[in-house]
């Protein structure tokens, strides 16, 4: 579900399926105490307790929905005056009580053990579904309906509002029949999404291959890729596996066929479940009065509507063509060395080539940069980057996990639990595939601290700069639930903001990772000596090297989004539009044998607004100017930043708390700018 859709406890719906930046917005129904002194004990209080049997669990979740359940049904039946305090402190005393099962949309992605994660993905149905009644309850809209607002500060009034808007938008105020269609549409939604994800996460293909195809390849890895009795070597389809292939190695055939796998992924099943879903998206936006699904889920956010999303996507394609041409073209000189007929670069070349032209024209060779990313290096680096800018401190949490690689982590300020965090950081089987963060619950002011987990596959060993440029990224949303508990009420504190605005404080964030001081603070090799200045000269050189063709891709990924849910369901043709969006928009000619949508993960959880990344980029790049004039490590612009474009959660419209920390309104200026002169 989308956050412009439902209620508050919907967005929790929305937040489980989206692959990046979990929007967690509930609190734990526990008292907690955010003493430091007591801190220590807490895995009953704060903590899951994550050795419960799948049975504990099953049982739990049910009794909290049912619990949750009389709540509703005693707000709606409330007879007192409806005033702020008594439906939304009511509504927020329901949301306490859900939060015991917050847990659950986390765990149903990195759980080990496959009954848990059966009973977590059954919990966050109900628990989603439970959602969808809330934002249909006639009674309890006529309620909020029925607050004064007269008396309220502007963040209480804009909450009212935007509280009644989101019912409206879930079909509260049709007739019986048509909300009675409205819940059932949304419950096969989310469960046909749900097995859309399923499908895509326990999907790992292999592609067979030999010692020699791996020429190219560093040694770390083909060490960890042995040969079976027969000469045999499996490769994944997991990023680990992945990546590596498709960056150095030499044998065109094997990155090949390991792209191939990794397109099909979720093929061919998710291809009649995405029909589906887009179908019944489609059907539930017409019964609420919208022309298409896309016009739904972007009502409530700062882009507003399609319209503006296709001129945004365009306006940025056309800052980007000359330059995307012109790396392009770069790449095609070199693919002719190797290959005079070759013609045209396709996807699983781009990698490849660039690392060789980086190497060659920009001297730069990712197999050197990586010696300093040694991953508890690295995890070391972005703690201590968060001390220094916003004056914390993270230590240990002793509490439970549910894997020996998962680590559990607290922070401090002035010595007093401000949030706690899990780490699951590294690949195993039936993970999660990607790099994401859940909130698992939001701090309010004065109240709970937050709690946030996250799930990515990064080796233990050495990282590509890339990965660390993710973990940092990842780290931003995490830290961004961490700082934005600072408001009274559910609706408006932590990631209550508008779901457009979410990526960007963490894509500004990566900045940090191109620079000199930052990275020479833990980047450092077996030898313990720190990466080389003129080595980091040369990867800042070598950045924006295929910056334009990426973004050229993204905004084919942009684009797809878009036309799959603005396009009348009985005219799409999956594979007929990739094909025509991607000979349009993708630096690269379609494969034969691909089936991208089939694993593009966002198209459940982002639906439409794929547009997202791109739009944060625009204001992340707007937003860095302020670090750009004044200093990087400039620690009170740091603290303007964690004040205003993090503390303001949703107390606001998110283009307001950008003025305020810009001194001037947002503008796309810088960010087209930048595009125009790669
Ligand atoms: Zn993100």
């Amino acid at each position: 579900m989308d956050k412009s859709l439902f209620s508050r406890l919907s967005v929790i719906t929305f937040c489980s399926v989206i692959l990046v930046a979990c929007d967690p917005k509930s609190n734990n129904s526990l008292p907690t105490n955010n003493n430091a002194e007591s801190t220590r004990i807490s895995n009953a209080v704060d903590g899951w307790d994550y050795s419960m049997a799948a049975e504990d669990l099953k049982n739990l979740c049910e009794s909290v929905i049912s619990d949750a359940k009389i709540s509703l049904t005693n707000i709606e039946n409330d007879k007192s005056k409806p005033t702020l305090q008594s439906v939304f402190g009511a509504y927020d005393s329901m949301g306490l009580q859900l939060q015991t099962i917050q847990h659950v949309w986390y765990m149903k992605s990195v759980h080990p053990d496959e009954s848990i994660r059966e009973v977590a993905t059954k919990c966050a149905q109900d628990y989603s579904d439970f959602g969808t009644t809330i934002g249909l309850s006639r009674k309890f809209y006529d309620r909020v309906a029925a607050i004064d607002i007269s008396d309220l500060s502007k963040t209480e009034r804009l909450m009212v509002t935007r509280k009644l808007r989101d019912f409206r938008q879930a079909g509260v105020d049709k007739d019986q029949s048509t909300r009675d269609l409205v819940r059932s549409l949304s419950q096969e939604i989310t469960e046909i999404g749900n097995n859309f994800d399923q499908t895509i996460r326990e999907d790992t293909r292999y592609v067979e291959t030999t010692i020699e195809s791996l020429a190219g390849l560093p040694q770390d890895y083909i060490d960890a890729h042995p040969s079976d009795e027969n000469g045999i070597i499996k490769i994944s389809t997991d990023y680990p596996d992945y990546y590596p292939v498709m960056q150095y190695g030499h044998d065109d055939n094997l990155r090949r066929a390991l792209h191939i796998a990794a397109r099909s992924i979720g093929s061919p099943s998710n291809s009649l479940a995405l029909k589906s879903l887009i179908e019944k998206r489609h059907e539930l936006a017409i019964l609420l009065g919208y022309k298409n699904y896309a016009s739904m889920a972007m009502d409530g956010l700062m882009m507003g509507s399609p319209e503006n999303a296709k001129s945004f996507l365009d306006e940025l394609g056309l800052a980007v063509n000359k330059a995307a041409q012109k790396d392009l073209s770069i790449l095609r000189d070199r693919l002719e060395k190797i290959n005079p007929d070759a013609g045209v670069i396709q996807a699983w070349q781009s990698s490849y080539l660039s690392n060789l032209v980086r190497q060659e024209q920009y001297a730069l060779d990712a197999k050197l940069v990586r010696q300093y990313f040694h991953f508890d290096k690295v995890q070391e680096g972005i703690f201590d980057l968060t001390e220094s800018l916003f004056g914390v401190e993270i230590i240990p949490w002793e509490t439970n996990t549910w894997h020996e690689d998962v680590t559990a982590w607290e922070l401090r300020e002035k010595n007093k639990v401000i949030g706690r965090f899990y780490l699951d950081m590294h690949p195993r089987e039936n993970k999660y595939k990607h790099a994401a963060a859940w909130g698992l619950r939001s701090g309010l002011a004065g109240g709970q601290v937050p709690m946030s987990g996250l799930a990515t596959n990064f080796p233990k060993g050495l990282m590509e700069h890339n990965q660390v440029e993710t973990y940092l990224h990842e780290f931003g949303h995490l830290l961004h639930n961490m700082f934005s508990g600072t408001q009274d009420w559910l609706d408006i504190t932590g990631m209550s903001m508008e779901r457009d605005f979410v990526e960007a404080p963490s894509q500004m964030l990566e900045e940090w990772i191109w620079d000199l001081e930052t990275l020479q603070s833990f980047a450092t090799n077996d030898q313990g000596e720190a990466i080389p200045a003129a080595l980091v000269q040369k990867m800042n050189r070598a950045r924006n090297f295929t910056k334009a063709m990426g973004t050229a891709q993204q905004l084919f990924y942009g684009n797809i989004s878009l036309a799959f849910y603005s396009t009348p369901p009985e005219e799409l043709n999956l594979l007929s539009s990739l094909k025509i969006l991607q000979s349009k928009y993708s630096p690269y000619p379609y494969v034969e044998g691909t089936y991208f949508y089939n694993n593009f993960g966002h198209l459940n959880g982002y639906s439409s607004n794929y547009y997202i990344y791109q739009w944060s980029l625009a204001i992340a790049t707007d937003m860095f100017t302020r670090f750009e004039k004044e200093g990087i490590r400039n620690q009170d612009v740091a603290d303007q930043y964690r004040q205003l474009i993090f503390g303001s959660a949703g107390s606001k419209p998110a283009e307001e708390f950008i003025e305020q920390f810009l001194g001037r309104p947002f503008s796309t200026d810088a960010y087209i700018n930048y595009l125009n002169n790669l």
